[in-house]
């Protein structure tokens, strides 16, 4: 129930991939057949990855995953655009990936607007007209966001930002197999994408660049992916991306409803069999596979200690951990009521998961809470 953090490599790209790894080892900037085999493959994943999203296959360039893609993007074109201005555009729900790299490049001399969201987690495309100034060189805004779920009104948003001639990028990490992802449909200039998110392996991604996009290189060395991100290519990481974008874009008319059925069925009985609960992100706008609830008067970590207790692996936006006790900066964004904000879960659902499994989470869940309320100094206060 935590596939929004990872999902298992499927069999079919573990096996892709095997090969890579021996027979096939080849460096794919070297001049002889085995080195040709690995280029050969690795143009075919490129192939496969722009396919995916309505990309040209010269406009993919394969990173380490989506953390290098979205630094990438965001420092790359602050670099090249320095001339032109110091002001970058985004939201103050983004994933780590992004928010940072935006505050290393405050801590430079760049301006940053970090743009509210509604209650339910999404940005309004009037806002992104309101923060442009003639000196605003980037807009970034996710596809999908991790911890609610919620889908952002990309299209209109990057609208905004090609009316001012600005560049758009979108985090795509969450999207990719959720709902269909094109860059021309979404007008993206930047996109980021992961593969350990929908069935792929560890460490491999890719950010799609628009041709024409001003942007600086992202490692300086060899001269693989056109001489803008140096180093030997992680060719079976780039093979694994390959077959698991196609597969997930391929099955995702059939999984995308099965994955939101059993979602709606979650909250639905989550939200009766539970008191003092409350659905966090936007209702109907949001990932296939996200359930994120906040339950009153008891503490995120505590609720997943105990799930995992019965075998269930969940995630919280209220961790205890940090000394601030403060939750993340995605409910506190949401302005999550503060009685709520120290217990909120996530449920990530996957390809595997059955109906069974959402049957035994709801058969365990209400006494967990129930238990940990019991218990719960909070509940005394109210
Ligand atoms: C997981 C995730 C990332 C980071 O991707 P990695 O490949 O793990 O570095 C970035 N953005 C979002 C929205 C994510 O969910």
């Amino acid at each position: 129930m935590d596939h929004a953090a990872t999902t298992p490599t499927r069999p079919e790209v573990a096996r892709a991939m095997l090969p890579y790894f021996s027979e096939r080892f080849g460096n794919p900037s070297s001049l002889y057949s085995l080195a040709r085999e690995a280029k050969e493959a690795i143009e075919e994943a490129r192939q496969r990855v722009a396919e995916a999203i309505g990309a040209n296959p010269e406009e993919i360039y394969f990173t380490s995953g989506g953390t290098e893609a979205d630094n990438w993007a965001i420092k790359g074109v602050a670099a090249a655009n320095k001339k032109k201005g110091d002001h970058i555009v985004t939201s103050a729900i983004e994933h780590h990936a992004v928010l940072h790299p935006c505050q290393a490049l405050e801590k430079q001399g760049y301006r940053v607007t970090y743009l509210p969201v509604d209650e339910f987690g999404r940005v309004d495309p009037g806002s992104v007209e309101e923060a442009i100034d003639d000196k605003t060189i980037l807009v970034s805004v996710m596809a999908a966001n991790n911890e609610i779920g919620a889908i952002q009104p990309v299209a209109a948003i990057s609208k905004v930002a090609r009316d001012h001639k600005i560049p758009f990028h979108t985090d795509a990490v969450q999207a990719i197999g959720a709902f269909p992802v094109d860059v021309g449909d979404m007008g993206a200039d930047l996109l980021a994408l992961s593969a350990h998110k929908f069935g792929g392996p560890k460490g491999i991604g890719a950010l799609y660049i628009r041709r024409g996009t001003r942007i600086g290189t992202f490692m300086d060395g060899g001269a693989q992916e056109r001489g803008r991100r140096a180093g030997t290519e992680n060719v079976p990481g780039i093979v694994g991306l390959g077959k698991a974008i196609e597969l997930a874009v391929a099955e995702m008319p059939e999984k995308a409803p099965r994955l939101a059925a059993m979602r709606d069925r979650l909250i639905r009985e989550i939200l009766e069999a539970i008191p003092d609960t409350r659905l966090n992100g936007h209702p109907t706008e949001r990932l296939p596979n996200n359930v994120n609830v906040a339950f009153r008067y008891v503490e995120g970590e505590s609720i997943l200690l105990m799930l995992d207790a019965f075998g269930i692996a969940a995630s919280t936006g209220s961790a205890c951990t940090s000394a601030s006790l403060e939750p993340s900066h995605v409910l506190t964004a949401c302005g999550l009521p503060p009685e709520h904000a120290h217990g909120s879960l996530r449920l990530t659902l996957g390809s595997r998961n059955t109906e069974e499994d959402v049957d035994y989470v709801l058969s365990v869940l209400p006494g967990v809470i129930e238990r940990l309320r019991a218990m719960s100094p909070l509940r005394g206060e109210a």
